[in-house]
């Protein structure tokens, strides 16, 4: 029976697949890693082996994943088991740590085909972007836990409630959020899903309280009471917004209540967040909570090996060397936002100069932001980067001419920010907004500093940046 079972395992698991309708990324995390142990008279083991090991070598613990799979998947296999070899056979599912044998290979992940528009239109509604799904998310030692925990939920919303995900900057908190919600949207056609971060939030509860008016206090609660799934992103920048933190309170209690499912992320796990009242962060400690690490070695390169093969779709003579690959992996290790931009920062400046990917190449693109003291002083550069990413836009649109609001503020508050953090005079700021004019940095700042001081919604906005450019 062992032999007919391997023989016919991969296929069985695609059969599986067909049968249950499960869908690609849920049979790469949980079914294709059970491979076949054992088959003894009465019983069938598998072992769960989804190949990733930490820096020790060791396989990282599944006991999560293994305890998911037999909640949710155990009834499915063990039937099509036991069809298949026509007798009744308990099933164990068992992991690979528990055991001393050879690996097994992986497959590769099929990304979903174009989106319909009605998709689109909800995850427009839900705040999301589909730029982050579970398909583009590399998954490694130091963050397999996040990633299981974040779609387990999203196959069965209140898995884990609430899921609580915390970790460092640029480390994926965001981009699993959101496929979380994208996933949901996609398997769900009438799930409501909602994602917001902190500061739209603050943003929000300021204005209903300044507005006053009891028909928004009952729209806002409602907007946010009536949803399957919500999702709120950096909940670190709550601290010492009680008013915004009773809110939430009262929103993630009655979601609660009525087994909604809540996600949270955070930049420390609840107990290290300072400023968030205690009732709030026990509600979060009641559900799960998961982090995300830095990427090591090998998840770094596989995610620059994912970006390599995202950008030969765009340009297929794409020529990049594993020693340049290797270069970047090593010297843009403890922020995947950083190897993002480091390797994006290589192809696009070999577009540009028409010049061939090789290590020099690479050494000198990026020996700015490898040499030794870099980020130690911030830049103009730096604050405009901050600000156009905080704002989702373009750099250059914030150092244009254009007055539309939506740059033209982001842009005063860069000239706020580059006097307030660095020690360049005017005109180099200036310089750096592309501005011919010094007198328009003071009197932009001045814009800015007035507003802080009359205008609670431009203060949040500040202390974020705050927060953002100056962590600690
Ligand atoms: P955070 O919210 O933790 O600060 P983000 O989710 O915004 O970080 O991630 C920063 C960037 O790095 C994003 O572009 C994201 O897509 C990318 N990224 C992070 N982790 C991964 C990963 N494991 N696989 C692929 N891309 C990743
Ligand atoms: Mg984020």
């Amino acid at each position: 029976m062992y032999n007919k079972l391997v023989d016919n395992w991969d296929q069985l698991l695609e059969d599986l697949k067909y049968e249950y309708d499960i869908t690609e990324i849920s049979f790469k995390t949980w079914i294709k890693p059970l491979k076949v142990l054992s088959v003894s008279d009465d019983t069938v083991t598998l072992v769960f082996d989804n190949e990733i090991k930490n820096n020790a070598g060791i396989n990282s613990d599944n006991s999560m994943a293994i305890s998911y799979v037999n909640k949710k998947y155990y009834t499915f296999i063990k039937t099509f088991i036991d069809e298949f070899l026509n007798k009744e056979l308990d099933l164990k599912i068992v992991s690979k740590n528990n055991i001393d044998s050879d690996p097994f290979s992986d497959t590769n992940t099929v990304l979903p085909d174009g989106k319909d528009m009605e998709l689109k239109s909800r995850i427009e509604k839900s705040n999301l972007s589909d730029k982050f799904t579970f398909e583009s998310f590399v998954v490694g030692a130091n963050n397999n836990i996040a990633q299981s925990a974040s779609l387990a939920v999203a196959e069965s919303l209140g898995t884990y409630n609430p899921l609580f995900i915390y970790g460092g900057v640029g480390l994926g908190k965001t981009h699993l959020l959101q496929s979380i919600g994208i996933f949901v949207l996609e398997n769900n056609p009438d799930a409501k899903v909602l994602y917001t971060s902190s500061e739209p939030f603050t943003n929000e509860v300021i204005d209903i309280i300044r507005r006053n008016k009891q028909e928004d206090f009952i729209s806002f609660r409602k907007k946010y009471r009536t949803v399957d799934l919500l999702l709120i992103d950096d909940i670190q920048f709550l601290a010492g917004k009680d008013r915004t933190q009773e809110e939430i309170f009262n929103i993630i209690n009655e979601l609660y209540m009525n087994q909604k499912q809540i996600v949270i992320t955070s930049d420390k796990k609840p107990k290290d967040i300072d400023g968030i009242m205690e009732r709030l962060i026990n509600r979060f400690e009641q559900g799960l909570t998961v982090d995300i690490q830095n990427p090591d070695y090998e998840t770094r390169m596989a995610i620059l090996q994912e970006k390599v093969k995202n950008e030969k779709k765009i340009n297929p003579k794409l020529q990049i060397d594993k020693e340049v690959l290797d270069y970047i992996a090593n010297n843009f290790s403890s922020n995947v936002r950083e190897l993002d931009g480091a390797f994006t920062r290589v192809t696009s400046y070999s577009k540009i100069t028409r010049s061939p990917i090789t290590l020099d190449f690479t050494i000198d693109t990026l020996s700015e932001l490898v040499s030794p003291g870099y980020k130690k002083k911030i830049t103009p550069n730096d604050i405009i980067d901050i600000v156009a990413d905080h704002f989702q836009i373009k750099k250059t649109d914030i150092c244009s001419e254009r007055k539309n609001k939506a740059y033209s503020f982001p842009r005063q508050i860069c000239m706020y920010l580059c006097r307030e953090y660095t020690d360049e005079n005017l005109i180099t700021i200036a310089k750096a907004l592309n501005k011919a004019n010094h007198a328009t940095v003071s009197y932009g700042y001045e814009v800015i500093a007035k507003k802080i001081k009359e205008d609670p919604e431009v203060k949040n906005v500040i202390d974020i940046l705050n927060k953002k450019i100056d962590p600690n």
